[in-house]
């Protein structure tokens, strides 16, 4: 059974006052709280375990590599990847998309080729693919979402030209909860030659990934937002592609030889990682992981899809209040303007004066506040360890902040 009380009492941050008031985590698209084994593994292993890894050959410098490795055979797991070497730890879904960005894009796009984007992009899957367009002259397409925030996988599909080399997409979206078929999306592409990056920042929080059941070529995740350390992260990188990837960034790690005239490198995935990692970030990730499977991804999704739900029923009673992304099966994401001047900040201010945690503005995600024509929203995004009670307190705090500025 999920026990949420029990949940609850894992992350200690949970039993905090924020402005004399109980907290009310509601910011969690941004990053999520960290339950006390992911603590308790830092705190170990800077105290009894720490030693950089990969070079040393005493026994703290080997443990250290143990525990930092083991990691990536999680991650698998947690992906549903085949082999774990498929697998570039990094310190999140920026690198790793820029790890794509630069070692296997620039590479092989010329000018007038094609990457396909949908409108409902984070800017950490745009500007990289800015890079190119300006510097390599790479058009970049755009696919908007429909008026309830759906993205039609056929949409994409049809944007696919023989010019196409990419499609960098969102699996979902930090802004709408919106989900993406993905999978429809990668089944098109591969038969066409197209290559698929997904970003799953958001998704994998929310729901269980197979990225072999996906398809895809690139699914990028970072460990802050899977209650895991900021400064972690992973992309899955299909086998065939890392073959065809040079590396992003040089330095220690990635190399076998270097000699004055002439470097080698190491095998994938070692090759896309230089320089002394995140090993006590990435240390942490694992453990969350671990958490979040011992819970179960589908009992996460299930218990999310009740608190979706019950926030929909509360919200939709606000006549002045309007939510962005209104697809049925989306993520507990509510991005919402209320009636009158109100700005977004002024909302989460209030909101904050009572507790709750919200997170107002862009949400980095310029092109669609553009096709929304909206400046900034206030968003209210939910976790493993939400509760309908905290549902009901954002819904009271929000009432005060419409009597105030209304
Ligand atoms: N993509 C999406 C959908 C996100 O929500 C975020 C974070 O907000 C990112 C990418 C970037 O993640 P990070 O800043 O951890 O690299």
């Amino acid at each position: 059974m999920y026990d949420v009380a029990q949940i609850r009492a894992d992350f200690p941050i949970l039993s905090r006052q924020v402005n004399g008031k109980p907290l009310v985590y509601l910011d969690n698209g941004a990053s999520a709280q960290k339950p006390r084994v992911v603590i308790d593994a830092i705190t170990r292993a800077y105290a009894e375990e720490y030693s950089n890894v990969h070079r040393g050959l005493h026994y703290l410098s080997n443990l250290a590599t143990e525990k930092y490795e083991g990691v990536r055979g999680t991650i698998a797991r947690f992906l549903g990847a085949a082999d774990e070497e498929e697998i570039v730890m990094n310190s999140g879904t920026t690198e790793g998309i820029n790890t794509v960005a630069y070692g296997w894009a620039m590479p092989r796009m010329q000018a007038g080729d094609e990457i396909i984007l949908s409108v409902m992009e984070h800017h950490a899957n745009i500007v990289p693919w800015h890079f190119l367009r300006e510097r390599q002259g790479v058009v970049l397409k755009w696919v908007d979402v429909d008026s309830t925030g759906a993205l039609d996988p056929q949409a994409v599909i049809d944007a696919i030209t023989p010019r196409t080399k990419l499609i960098a997409i969102t699996h979902l979206s930090n802004v709408l909860g919106t989900v993406v078929d993905v999978k429809a999306i990668c089944a098109a592409a591969r038969d066409k030659g197209v290559a698929v990056l997904v970003d799953g920042s958001q998704a994998a929080v929310h729901m269980p990934v197979d990225v072999a059941d996906i398809g895809c070529d690139f699914y990028a995740i970072t460990g802050h937002k899977l209650y895991g350390p900021s400064g972690s992260g992973a992309i899955y990188i299909r086998r065939e592609r890392m073959d065809e990837m040079i590396p992003f960034m040089g330095g220690g790690d990635m190399i076998r030889e270097v000699h004055k005239d002439e470097v080698t490198w190491n095998d994938p995935p070692m090759k896309f990682e230089a320089g002394t990692p995140g090993i006590v970030q990435q240390i942490g990730l694992g453990v969350a992981l671990d958490y979040m499977m011992g819970l179960g991804m589908e009992n996460i999704a299930a218990h999310e899809a009740k608190l979706r739900n019950y926030t929909r029923s509360k919200l939709d009673g606000l006549n002045w209040l309007q939510v962005q992304g209104t697809t049925p099966d989306k993520a507990a994401i509510f991005s919402f303007t209320l009636d009158g001047a109100a700005h977004a900040h002024d909302i989460s201010t209030i909101l904050d004066k009572k507790g709750v945690a919200v997170r107002a503005g862009q949400h980095c995600t310029g092109p669609l506040m553009d096709h929304l024509g909206l400046n900034a929203t206030c968003r209210a995004s939910f976790g493993l360890y939400n509760t309908e009670a905290e549902v009901d307190t954002l819904v009271e705090a929000l009432e005060l902040a419409h009597e105030l500025f209304a």
